[in-house]
């Protein structure tokens, strides 16, 4: 049996915690990939595993892109992230959520939670019963950071878009310009609502075809088969469903000069980000386009333990930073011909200093 350090996902993560309770029958892994900037933050996700080895795979992976993102958003937060692993039927008890929420205290702050898949805002709720260290709590009124971060990372991204369209077809507008949108849930809907705003012609696409099929009614699109999205001639591709769809097969379907969206983990593989390079297709690094979300969550709870400055305001401020940051990257590419997912790469490696 290999030990799970020898792993290729161990990215020297300062610590790696099985958590058991067969009371509640909860089975948990939290993973803290780096702390040097802050407590790790990252989300809990609830999922049914094939094998355990999965599980640990996607807390060793999920936390080290919590690092990186945190960093490249320039919060005072380092990488963590937490799996549970369900049963089958994904059973979920209070009691189950309380033992997680016991386990989360335990480690007295080094590791701040959140909603991921299959977490709800009420499961959260319910965990902050038993500990301070959670992010992405409701709050009141609609001038406070935090919420559904749904709508941040879209505004994230809307602009991001924005950056890579002036960068790569040296447009000020994106009035016209063709966008083809993989998803139209709460991220992909919101940035097909800002992109229709200013003018922008639209592709939608989602497995649930009548969702697309609204919004496309809603904003005067058009629509496409889930199946055909990624192979639409288009000036941007924008990826807001699932991960790991460029590999080889999904970059040689692609007819666009720009991929710029919100789906965590687009690259299956480290090489296909310098592949998407050679296509001479611009790629906007996803865990820093898609930061707008994490931004107002962590602000929310900078804001409930630290005094921080909470309001909307201050996280549009921030969000609004995420372009200059695309720039910086894309700069150093041209000048370097490193690919843009790598220079991403390096650079949150040197801000939590690795
Ligand atoms: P969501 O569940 O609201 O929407 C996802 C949509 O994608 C759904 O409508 C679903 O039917 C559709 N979909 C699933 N498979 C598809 C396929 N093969 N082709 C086309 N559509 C498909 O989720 P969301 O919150 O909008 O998140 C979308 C992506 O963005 C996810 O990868 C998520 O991890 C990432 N993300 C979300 C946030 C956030 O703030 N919500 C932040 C960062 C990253």
């Amino acid at each position: 049996m290999t030990a799970f350090w020898t792993e290729a996902d161990y990215d020297d993560h300062e610590l790696v915690e099985l958590v058991r309770d067969p009371e509640s029958g909860l089975t948990a892994i939290i993973a803290l990939h780096s702390t040097h900037l802050g407590p790790g933050a990252g989300g809990t996700r609830f999922w049914h595993y094939a094998e355990p080895k999965d599980a640990m795979r996607d807390a060793l992976r999920l936390s080290r892109g919590m690092s990186y993102k945190n960093a490249m958003a320039g919060l005072p937060m380092g990488g963590g992230k937490a799996v549970i692993l369900a049963d089958e039927k994904r059973t979920k008890s209070p009691k189950l959520l309380a033992a997680f929420a016991d386990a989360v205290d335990g480690l007295g702050g080094r590791y701040v939670t959140a909603e991921d898949v299959g977490i709800t805002e009420a499961d959260m709720a319910a965990v902050a019963q038993r500990t301070q260290y959670v992010s992405g709590l409701p709050t009141e009124g609609n001038d406070a950071a935090g919420g559904d971060p749904g709508p941040f990372t879209a505004l994230g991204i809307f602009l991001g878009i924005k950056a890579a369209v002036k960068h790569k077809l040296g447009k000020d507008s994106v009035e016209g310009v063709h966008v083809a949108i993989q998803g139209t849930g709460s991220v992909g809907g919101g940035v097909a609502r800002l992109l229709a705003k200013e003018g922008a012609r639209l592709t939608l696409s989602d497995i649930d075809a009548d969702r697309a099929q609204a919004l496309a009614a809603e904003l005067g699109a058009e629509t496409v088969s889930h199946e055909a999205i990624m192979s639409v001639p288009c000036d941007v591709f924008s990826p807001n469903a699932l991960g790991a769809i460029l590999d080889e097969e999904g970059i040689g379907r692609l007819d666009c000069k720009i991929v710029a969206g919100g789906a965590n983990n687009q690259l299956k593989r480290e090489e296909h980000g310098p592949m998407l390079a050679e296509r001479g297709i611009l790629y906007a690094p996803d865990y820093v386009i898609n930061a707008g979300g994490i931004i107002s969550v962590t602000l929310e709870y900078l804001c409930r333990t630290d005094g921080a400055p909470c309001d909307i305001n201050e996280v549009r401020a921030r969000i609004a930073q995420i372009p200059e940051r695309l720039n910086d990257i894309w700069r150093t590419s041209d000048e370097t011909g490193v690919s843009p997912d790598r220079v991403a790469d390096r650079m949150a490696q040197k801000l939590i200093g690795r």
